[in-house]
């Protein structure tokens, strides 16, 4: 058997004929840029997190400069920040020319560990943006509490967990504004880049629709030096389609987790911790080894194709020469140890099986 970490084409297949169809209606429209169909998903993508504003814009990484260029924060501001998530969280940081403040995981939930928040927070911290990795919402009432207690934004940055629900209340909706991406191999992804933002911030949603629109609300009048960084209507259009199946493509992959969960049983591997189960949305399933390059190479001789989230700590990446020094080992530990399994809304159950007995089997 040949199983594919992530089938987009597949996936994408599943709603073929309605995306045809809402893509010919904008090029019959002719308007591309800002239009009806933008509006209609900011609506619609709004109503599904709770919140009163979605903002859409080009892509998840403009999605997080756009909210700490809203807040304007810069130099010499600092920004707490897990240390293991993808670069885009801290890449948004140094954009803005903030100071990333790096914070520790917990080793179980890979998530930001709140009780090393604390320590790190000095006069010049402003926000705590939280990352919900893997599709696991991380521990925001601890988190809130911080950020009240110091008065602190809270910013999430989603790219991964649309969806999760915390506490009764949906991803997006659970600080002061967030961050989605939708790129093609997200939970809700376009054919192509795509972002968006939620807030309940009145002031905050009014100055995001500018300057994500070179900093105007109205045509060649322009307040902030904004940028350009907007959600194009054939993207909006084919999201509003895939948004009506996003919660039974998120079941589906709860399944898959479920049975993941309960049947691979190898005392070899470290399975993810049983969450509640609508606070993940399994945009990847993570498991552990020390044996993780053999069990790669034995899953791909089995025609298992799996991926590695991330293979090198954002502390130590070539971008960020300056941290090369400093030392994060639960962090380290986690990306020497990482692997992320076939998890997909179009997975059968043969398939699923297959991978279960495989990895049961290695040793
Ligand atoms: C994908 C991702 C981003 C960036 O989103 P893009 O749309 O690729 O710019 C940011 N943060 C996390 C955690 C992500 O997974």
């Amino acid at each position: 058997m040949k199983i594919p970490f992530l089938d987009l084409a597949e996936i994408n297949k599943q709603y073929q004929v309605e995306i045809q169809k809402t893509i010919n209606t904008v090029l019959e429209n002719g308007w591309y840029i800002l239009g009806q169909e933008l509006q209609s998903f900011e609506k619609e993508f709004a109503a599904y997190c709770e919140t009163k504003y979605c903002i859409g814009v080009a892509n998840g990484l403009d999605a997080l400069i756009l909210i700490l260029r809203a807040y304007e924060y810069c130099i010499n501001d600092e920004i707490i920040v897990p240390s293991n998530t993808y670069i885009a969280s801290i890449l948004a940081i140094s954009a803005v020319g903030a100071i990333p403040v790096l914070v520790e995981p917990d080793l179980n939930t890979y998530n930001i560990d709140p009780t090393k928040i604390e320590e790190k927070i000095t006069k010049n911290t402003k926000a705590i943006m939280v990352v919900h990795l893997y599709g696991q919402t991380a521990e925001m009432k601890s988190i809130n509490e911080l950020a009240k207690k110091y008065n602190l934004k809270v910013i999430e940055d989603s790219a991964q967990a649309h969806g999760a629900i915390y506490d009764n209340k949906k991803v997006g909706n659970l600080g002061n504004a967030s961050g989605f991406s939708f790129y093609p191999g997200k939970n809700l992804g376009a054919l192509g880049d795509g972002g968006a933002i939620t807030t309940n911030d009145d002031e905050l949603a009014e100055k995001l629709m500018a300057l994500r629109n070179y900093g105007s609300k109205k045509k060649y009048e322009n307040i902030y030096k904004g940028m350009n960084s907007r959600l194009d209507e054939i993207q909006a259009a084919l999201l509003r389609v895939k948004l009506k199946y996003l919660d039974k493509d998120n079941n589906r992959r709860k399944e898959i987790a479920k049975f993941y969960l309960g049947n691979i049983k190898n005392e070899n591997i470290i399975l993810p911790t049983r969450p509640q189960e609508s606070s993940h949305v399994w945009h990847l399933f993570v498991i552990r080894t020390k044996q993780r390059n053999q069990l790669q190479k034995y899953l791909a001789d089995n025609g298992i194709q799996t991926v590695i989230h991330y293979p090198i700590p954002p502390h130590k990446q070539q971008a960020y020469k300056e941290w090369n020094h400093l030392s994060f080992p639960i962090s380290e530990q986690i990306h020497e140890q990482v692997l992320s399994l076939p998890i997909s809304p179009i997975m059968s159950q043969e398939q699923v099986s297959y991978i279960v007995d495989n990895i049961n089997n290695f040793n």
